[in-house]
């Protein structure tokens, strides 16, 4: 089969493989879709901790072919939580599954979906509805990490939430927020993804943290920075009312220094969080998918197949891009 590897920082390519053997407690699926993540390509520069020889895709969802030992029939349709916790470990016993010392990432640690069919971990596997449009499971895995970052900011009926950075999380933030009946500015410097940022929901839009302090002057309640860049972190304080909140969904490249004045969240007691990964929430991203609440159609920018993924993991996305999905 056709797979797409990570064979070593910089280097990615679709080669011919073997269909993979499952292990105990794997089923194996046949991809359907799988997104192209910001992720991916921070694994093809090195910025992202990565494992040599890795099929990539951790964004995917897909037909059960094989069931093993599981429940889950043949012909069934999945997500995958691409997070695979040991349960044993101190972080773990705590509770803080996410911040697992031995958590296996497919498609980052061991074989993802960037390929014909995955061997994959049965426990992880969420049932979808068998009449959902195919692409749609692969945006389970993004929703479910936004999920926990709003989980994290909790947003209030009634509050002001910007949210800083128009992709796929943005995008998914920017909806999850109106939900909860807050007023959502989406900050992002592509009009294309400010017009698609107000039909998902955004009551304001803004290019600019100046534009956006324009339409509120003392900022908002809940900010939730979803670039990933040094600038978007760094222009989130003044962007915070005071007493407000701040979580973190960004990755930025490991090493990246980012200057904060300390005195002013302090003396404005601005709250700073940080979201990682998914704990306990795909299972509520696959439900928010499945029955629509969350819209993901209008995140796909274009279908490609296994044999672009590598040109488009190693190149940036072009402007307005949202997700560029692998349809097998
Ligand atoms: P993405 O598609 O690259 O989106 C980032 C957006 O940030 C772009 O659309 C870009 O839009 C905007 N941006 C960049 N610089 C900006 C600036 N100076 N001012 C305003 N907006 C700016 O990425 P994504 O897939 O949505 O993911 C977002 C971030 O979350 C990435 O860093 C990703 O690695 C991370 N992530 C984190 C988790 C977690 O568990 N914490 C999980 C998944 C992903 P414009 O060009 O329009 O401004």
């Amino acid at each position: 089969m056709q797979a797409t590897r990570l064979i070593d920082v910089g280097d990615i390519q679709t080669i011919e493989i073997d269909t993979p053997e499952p292990r105990e407690g794997d089923i194996v699926i046949k991809v359907e879709a799988a997104g192209i993540c910001g992720t991916d390509r921070h694994l093809f520069k090195g910025e992202f901790p990565s494992v040599p020889n890795t099929t990539l895709g951790h964004e995917f969802s897909g037909i059960v072919v094989e069931s093993g030992d599981s429940e889950i029939k043949k012909g069934t349709r999945v997500t995958c939580d691409p997070n695979t916790w040991c349960g044993a470990c101190n972080q773990c016993r705590r509770g803080k599954v996410n911040l697992c010392i031995n958590n296996i990432a497919t498609g980052i640690a061991r074989d993802g979906g960037f390929a014909e069919y995955c061997a994959f971990p049965a426990h992880k596997a969420h049932v979808l509805p068998s009449d959902l449009n195919p692409l749609f499971g692969a945006f389970c895995e993004p929703l479910a990490c936004t999920l926990h970052g709003m989980d994290i900011g909790n947003a209030q009926a009634g509050e002001r939430v910007i949210v800083i950075g128009g992709g796929v999380i943005g995008l998914m933030a920017v909806q999850i927020a109106r939900a909860a009946g807050a007023e959502v500015m989406l900050l992002t410097r592509n009009p294309s993804k400010q017009d698609l940022g107000r039909s998902l929901g955004a009551t304001h839009t803004s290019s600019s943290p100046e534009q956006a302090l324009e339409h509120w002057p003392q900022g908002a309640d809940l900010v939730v920075e979803c670039a990933g860049v040094k600038a978007t972190v760094e222009m989130a304080p003044a962007l915070t009312r005071t007493g407000g909140r701040i979580v973190v969904l960004g990755v930025l490249p490991q090493g990246t220094k980012v200057s904060i004045e300390p005195f002013d969240l302090l003396f404005r007691e601005i709250q700073m969080h940080y979201s990682f990964l998914n704990p306990f929430t795909h299972e509520r991203a696959s439900q928010m998918i499945a029955n629509g609440m969350i819209e993901v159609e209008p995140l796909i920018s274009r279908e490609i197949s296994i044999a672009d993924i590598a040109e488009v993991v190693s190149n940036d996305a072009p402007d307005g891009e949202v997700r560029a999905i692998a349809v097998t």
